[in-house]
């Protein structure tokens, strides 16, 4: 069996409703400001509307403190959080591939004493201004990315391949829920594994990463056909998400 201190192994965990069982974004407004869940139907990109919400939290008297101690106590499987730490006691190196934002992630990480087991945030970059305003920028700020599977400001996958190509892992696990997981999916090698979150799983209701992998066939960046060649592992809870992990570590 492989050991993980002789072999590098690497986690990647998409942050909302995978590390976290809640949409950090949609989280934050509903505790803070109800009245503006509405504006979540926009058509804007995601990533606008979400700087757009956090400035309008600002104008509402919502100081630094309270939105970072807000973000900081989202609901999250007791399980995930031990996958974590038994992760990162086996020496695995951990990264959070997110579309949600730094700020946001960090807080959390903070709160729950976990930073220190993860090498990387990515996300889109955030930060407040001397007023104490959060601003939230696209990932791929101003460059444009060509892939068809992802939206404007982020393609997880073209992040999956350089990471690939920068710390060559022997083997990878990655833990995600959502649509926008399904490209660095597809960038995942076969002696990988993916951990896809399935119904039935409270509170959830949408499983885009499930709904693409039995979708039809759809085109990547690369101009082939998108496929998962990695192990597809279904998971449900934080106690799906540990034994997996610990499988994977074994
Ligand atoms: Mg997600
Ligand atoms: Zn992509």
């Amino acid at each position: 069996m492989a050991d993980p201190k002789q072999e590098s192994v690497l986690l990647v965990w998409d942050y909302d409703w995978s590390l976290i069982n809640t949409n950090s974004d949609t989280h934050v407004v509903e505790a803070l400001h109800p009245e503006l869940m509405d504006r979540f139907s926009s058509p804007m990109g995601w990533t606008q509307l979400m700087d757009l919400q956090v400035k309008e939290l600002f104008a509402r008297g919502v100081s630094r403190a309270r939105l970072e101690a807000t973000v900081a106590e989202v609901p999250v499987f007791p399980g995930s959080l031990d996958a974590i730490r038994a992760a990162h006691e086996a020496k695995a190196s951990q990264v959070i591939l997110s579309d949600a934002n730094t700020v946001f992630i960090e807080a959390f990480l903070q709160k729950e004493g976990l930073r220190h087991c993860f090498s990387d945030v990515i996300s889109n970059p955030a930060s407040f201004d001397e007023e104490g305003r959060l601003h939230i920028k696209p990932f791929h700020d101003g460059e444009a990315h060509d892939c068809p599977l992802c939206p404007s400001n982020l393609c997880k996958g073209s992040v999956l391949q350089h990471l690939l190509g920068a710390t060559s892992p022997a083997r990878v696990a990655y833990v995600g829920d959502g649509g926008g997981d399904f490209c660095p999916a597809c960038e995942l090698r076969p002696q990988d594994l993916l951990l896809c979150r399935a119904p039935p799983s409270d509170p959830l209701k949408r499983f885009g990463l499930l709904r693409r992998l039995e979708g039809p066939a759809q085109a990547t960046r690369h101009g082939g056909i998108a496929q998962v060649v990695a192990k597809v592992v279904k998971w449900h809870s934080g106690d799906d998400l540990l034994a997996a992990i610990r499988g994977f570590l074994r």
